[in-house]
């Protein structure tokens, strides 16, 4: 959306980062096109002032989450910039200052345009879905658990876009924690026809939108009925 509350196509997406100098477009924009794409996303909105980060927590509903919003800062939680679980008004206001004041404290000089403001979903299982270029094979897909599964264990699948039904069923049943999402120790089972839905979804969208280099949606949340990506980072290519 833009300020007015218009969806943006991706391609003025795109045009806005280049003439911006941008080639990471902002989580706001990132959920924005994936939305459009059909690819389940938490409603995100871009709050300039604390007052309208207000307002925007309370059409979002209680509890909320804020987030910086900077082309300087990707990782946002490492800079601070990420406050959960915002009960109030009061909860807002003091994280909206929290968060400008940590960024610029961690990357001094990082531009920053803003917060966004997104309802904070219930926990679900953590798991990733992203894209990368490969130099010589082109598109491809990651699948795998969120957190320490992937970024220790390197419990990934891949596959080259773009996916067909069998590939995105077989992404999710080869990897070594998949116990886990079909449910240990009395935890529900995930739903996986929602992981595989994404998976085709985000493969179709970056297969028709030949500018996006990178995409993540980490974390996207498993529930037993459904998926919901709470972050969204998309990489395009420089024009
Ligand atoms: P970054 O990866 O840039 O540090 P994230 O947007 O992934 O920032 O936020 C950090 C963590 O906060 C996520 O891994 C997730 O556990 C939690 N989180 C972020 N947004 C939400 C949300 N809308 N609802 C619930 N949890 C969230
Ligand atoms: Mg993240």
């Amino acid at each position: 959306m833009n300020r007015k509350g218009h969806q943006m196509s991706f391609e003025a997406v795109v045009a806005k980062a280049r003439s911006e100098g941008r080639t990471l477009l902002s989580e706001v924009e990132a959920k924005d096109v994936l939305r459009e794409a059909g690819v389940p996303v938490t409603k995100t909105t871009l709050a300039t002032s604390a007052d309208e980060a207000v307002s925007q927590a309370e059409a979002a509903g209680y509890p909320v989450v804020l987030k910086v919003v900077s082309p300087d800062i990707s990782h946002k939680s490492d800079a601070g910039g990420v406050k959960l679980n915002l009960k109030s008004a009061d909860d807002v206001r003091s994280a909206y200052t929290a968060i400008i004041e940590s960024c610029q404290k961690h990357v001094p000089g990082a531009k920053i345009v803003g917060v966004a403001v997104q309802h904070m979903a219930p926990q679900g299982t953590e798991v990733i879905v992203g894209m990368t270029t490969d130099p010589q094979f082109g598109p491809v897909m990651m699948f795998g658990l969120g957190g320490i599964m992937v970024e220790v264990l390197k419990d990934v699948s891949f596959r080259l876009v773009p996916l067909e039904a069998k590939d995105a069923r077989q992404m999710i049943g080869e990897i070594k924690g998949k116990p886990i999402l079909d449910g240990v120790r009395g935890q529900p089972a995930a739903d996986t026809s929602a992981l595989e839905d994404a998976l085709l979804k985000v493969s179709a969208f970056v297969e028709s939108h030949p500018d996006v280099a990178e995409l993540d949606l980490n974390p996207m949340f498993a529930y037993p009925d459904g998926a919901i990506a709470v972050d969204a980072r998309i990489l395009i290519r420089e024009s």
